[in-house]
Formats: C-alpha cells, structure tokens, sequence
C-alpha cells in the first residue's frame, strides 16, 4: 500500500506555499526535496558526532569514521555492487564523470582514441570527454536517436572500431525520460572489448539499479536527487578498472605514504578520495539510501509510472503541445512546448501560479540541437508527487495558454 499522505507528511516543504498558492514541485529531476529524517541525521551529526573522519584516535573521529564507512556499505548494497572498495565518494554526477573521464584518459587514451557517447547526454557527460579530447586529441562519436527519442542500437554498433575505448552513456535521458537499454549496450560494448560508464543521475531515484546485473564497467549518481544532500556523490567503478586508473587529485587521505622522493597511494576506494570527504553528507546520503528502500524502489517505480502515464495522457490533449520523447520506456520526464508559447514565458506563468517546472536547454544543447528547438518546460516527478498535482499542472498549462 503506497500511503503517500505519509510520504508526503515526510517533506516539510511540501506543505508550504508560494505566491499564496500550494506548492506543487515538478522539478525533481533538477533535485528533490528532502525527507526530514535526512535533514535531522545531518543536524544530529554535526551536533553530537561531527569530527573528522580516518585516523582519529579520539571516540568522536571513530565515531563519524564508523558512520562514513557504514554509509559506503549502504551504497554498496543499495546498487548491488560486489565490494565497498568499488564505491568512490564525489561531489556529485559531474564530478564523479570528470573524475573518470580524466583517469580513464590518462591511463588509457591516446591521440585519434575515440569514446562513444550518446545525442541525449548532459553537458557532464560530454564535456568531460571534450575537455580530454583538447589535452589528448580523442575523438567524442554520437550515437543518434529516433524522433521519438530512442537510442539507434544499430548505429550505435557502427561506431564501434579498433579506436573505441569506452562507451558512456545515461541512463536516463533528463530531458526526453527515455530509459536507455543499458544491459544490452553493456553486452554489445563488452563484445568489442569496451568498458561502459553510465551515468545514473536520473536512473537511481526512480528504480532500482543493480550493478552486477547491468554488468557496467563505472556508474555515476548524485545525492541530492534521490532525496539526499547537495554536494555529495558516488563513482562506482569495477575494482579490476579502479585498481588500473591513476588517482584524480592528490592529498590528505589519498596516499600510503608521502616522501620528496616518491609517494605511494592509498588502496581502494581511498586512492580517489584526496581530502576531508564529507561524511555528514555520506551519512545523511545513507540515510535518503534507507528511506526510499523501507519504501521500495519497486513501489516507487509503479507509483511514478502510473503518474507519467496518467500525465503523458492529460497533456496529450491540450491544444498545441507537442511532447518531447515519447519512447515506450519512459520515465518521470515530460518536456513540451505548446504552441509559439516560449519555454520562458510557460515556466513564469505556472510559477505564479505555484507550479516549480524547468525550463530551457537542461543542459543538453546537442539534443535541443537535434530537437531543432531552443528549450522546452520540463515537469518530473518524484516518490511524493500526485495526481492533483498533475490536474494542476495540466489547467495550469490551460490557462497559461489562453492567455496567447
Ligand atoms: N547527468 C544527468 C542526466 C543529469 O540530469 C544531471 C543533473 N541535471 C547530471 C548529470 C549532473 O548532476 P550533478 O549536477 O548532480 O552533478
């Protein structure tokens, strides 16, 4: 039984109003809000526990150390990953991708290399690869997609050379919402000997995600869109993979031992983690990792999909929208224009009348590119989202409308 008045009853902020109006938050996919057992666990840790973590004799380092490292098994269980030296903690998805893009770059990319990316990706996941394509001269290839917004599998299979040396690709489009198959492009890549990066950051709060079952060689995610805090992250990465790269950023924490003459690094998943990581943010990540699982990633799922297929419906009918990616998989996206109505001008307007949507690019100017559009006004949902709030939505877009 989904009792989503309970869920709701979790988020403070989802009682307040804006502009004398409740609020009705469908902007989830930029981030979520925060169930008030995350916003206590910080708040409780930086009053009774907050010390600095790893090598502290003193009870309060042990303590926030038992905390970080108990958060790193939470993570570890929560993507069915195979050892917690697999688990790398980042500021975030972009972080985690940059991280990768640059060790994976310098230990194994050379002039004319190539990675494959897809159309669809956010701007963190292509300009990583750009910014090595300018330091080592590798070549980004794009995996293109139909008008529906699904990836091209056989095109993708046609990028594949001797040059190919990873594939890194959403999981989930931020945009479109369409869920790409990974599995199978992790079988197809692995058939060329190609490691595949995913970028999970719109995966991971909506379903559950199973690294041994998506065989992924790195998967990247952020806390703060599944409920948990801003500025943490993770970088799952096969220990076979991690155990090959370099270190990203040298530091405290990251290294054996130090010397002028030569310094070692650090074992798994230290060896990518220079400096004071932050274990109030891991903690509390734990405990948004806790909260959604005693909910069930599954009901999470149905109660979202029932609400995008319910809102995919609604809209539909409005004069004038066109809806952009409407692939069979589809996720708790739903960009749309309607009309000559400008992305700007939409978004303005529903926010006066206490609708949070998102509107432009979405930092994906390569799909609005092949979109042949400038933005769109992006409504996702999240675990707390209902079905009023759809019906608000769609006379909102209404009334917007009438006002052209
Ligand atoms: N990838 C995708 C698909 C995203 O939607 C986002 C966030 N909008 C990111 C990467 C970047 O995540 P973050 O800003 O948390 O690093």
């Amino acid at each position: 039984m989904y009792d989503i008045d309970k869920i709701r009853a979790d988020f403070p902020i989802l009682s307040r109003t804006v502009y004398n109006r409740p609020l009705v938050y469908l902007d989830n996919g930029a981030t979520t809000q925060k169930p008030r057992c995350v916003v206590e666990a910080m708040t409780e840790e930086y009053y009774s526990v907050n010390a600095n973590v790893h090598r502290g004799v003193h009870f309060l380092s042990q303590k926030a150390t038992e905390l970080h490292e108990a958060s790193r098994e939470t993570v570890r269980s929560f993507i069915n990953a195979q050892s917690i030296n697999e688990i790398v903690f980042t500021r975030g998805t972009t972080e985690s991708i940059n991280l990768l893009a640059s060790c994976f770059g310098d230990a194994f990319m050379n002039e004319g290399d190539e990675v494959i990316v897809s159309v669809m990706e956010h701007h963190s996941n292509i300009v990583p690869w750009q910014l090595l394509a300018e330091r080592k001269g590798i070549k980004l290839r794009v995996i293109p997609m139909t008008d529906s917004g699904v990836l091209m599998l056989d095109e993708y299979e046609k990028l594949f050379n001797d040059r190919t040396r990873i594939v890194s690709v959403a999981h989930v489009s931020n945009v479109l919402g369409t869920v790409n198959p990974i599995k199978e492009m992790v079988r197809i890549a692995h058939a060329h000997g190609v490691p595949v990066l995913v970028d999970g950051a719109q995966s991971t709060p909506h379903f559950a995600v199973d690294m041994q079952l998506l065989d992924c060689d790195f998967f990247a995610f952020s806390a703060h869109k599944i409920y948990g805090p801003t500025g943490v992250g993770v970088l799952y990465g096969k220990e076979k993979w991690l155990d090959k790269l370099p270190p990203y950023q040298g530091g405290g924490e990251m290294i054996k031992n130090v010397s002028f003459e030569k310094t070692t690094f650090n074992e798994l998943p230290y060896k990518f983690e220079a400096g004071t990581p932050d274990y109030i943010g891991t903690h509390a990540l734990a405990v948004a990792l806790d909260y959604v699982s005693k909910i069930g990633m599954d009901s999470i799922y149905s109660h979202e999909r029932e609400l995008t297929s319910y809102a995919m419906q609604q809209m539909q009918q409005i004069d004038g929208i066109r809806i952009f990616g409407t692939a069979a998989d589809k996720d708790a996206v739903i960009s749309f224009l309607v009309g000559n109505i400008h992305h700007l001008d939409m978004g303005t307007l529903l926010d006066r009348l206490g609708i949070a949507v998102r509107t432009g690019h979405h930092c994906a100017e390569p799909l609005m590119s092949r979109l042949g559009i400038e933005g769109t006004v992006r409504a996702s949902f999240a675990l707390y989202n209902t079905k009023e709030e759809v019906d608000i939505l769609v006379a909102g877009i209404k009334r917007v409308a009438s006002m052209f």
